[in-house]
């Protein structure tokens, strides 16, 4: 994992290219597009505090972000600060976060992470890409969310909607690797728009441009600019 991490970092992103290729300039008519269909791009994850937000999109993977908020009230109860989890051991953390599933691992993670975050940072979440990503259990995708959210920095979260979306609205070709989508992207997205629209994508992903069922092209703001790849095929 370690060694993962530090081939992650060893990357760096690429600069925005500007409105000149064509799909840059069609991320910016989807960009618009989406803002006037979800004028409140948000998180659907509950939190008042950014450690928070650490541990719940840790425990956001393979689970859903609804049940992830009713969780978190439970472990905020009984541990209500960095101290108190990191503190925590991991079987107690388990004991309540198993019902996102895979509990001994995030258990685990979410432990480690708040141990690191009172030891070397004083129990501060670090505005720094590199430094989120060395926290365990952080990869580039929640540390992009940290960036954008908690912080107000350029990010792209790579979540598995946005993977889905890009690709059928041909803003990357054929992509399905988190990083690789992240770093077409940066070309083609402007930096101060890369958070907000990443979030209208998992509004759009969740309600019309669905992964189980057949998207609904036939009521979708953006049926007239998308090529639509791939549907139908899926
Ligand atoms: S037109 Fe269809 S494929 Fe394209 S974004 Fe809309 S629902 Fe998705």
């Amino acid at each position: 994992m370690a060694e993962n991490k530090r081939s992650q970092k060893t990357q760096k992103r690429p600069e925005y290219q500007g409105p000149e290729s064509a799909k840059a300039r069609l991320a910016l008519e989807l960009i618009e597009r989406l803002k006037q269909e979800y004028p409140d791009a948000a998180c659907s994850l509950d939190y008042d505090d950014a450690w928070k937000l650490l541990v719940s999109v840790r425990l956001a993977a393979q689970c859903t972000d609804a049940r992830v908020n009713v969780i978190v009230e439970e472990l905020y109860a009984k541990f209500p600060d960095v101290e108190a989890l990191a503190a925590a051991s991991p079987e107690d953390i388990e004991e309540i976060v198993k019902p996102c599933g895979l509990g001994r691992s995030k258990a685990r993670d979410i432990s480690a992470c708040m141990r690191k975050l009172k030891e070397q940072y004083d129990g501060k979440v670090p505005e720094d890409f590199d430094a989120l990503l060395d926290l365990p259990g952080v990869g580039r995708k929640s540390a992009n969310l940290i960036m954008g959210d908690v912080f107000g920095k350029p990010a792209i979260v790579t979540d598995t909607h946005c993977i889905r979306l890009v690709n059928r609205m041909g803003l990357v070709d054929g992509i399905r690797e988190p990083k690789k989508v992240e770093m077409e992207l940066w070309k083609i997205i402007p930096p101060e728009e890369g958070s907000d629209f990443c979030h209208r994508l998992v509004n759009h992903g969740r309600e019309v441009c669905t992964a189980r069922t057949k998207p609904h092209c036939e009521r979708c703001c953006l049926a007239d600019i998308c090529p639509k790849t791939g549907v139908g095929a899926e």
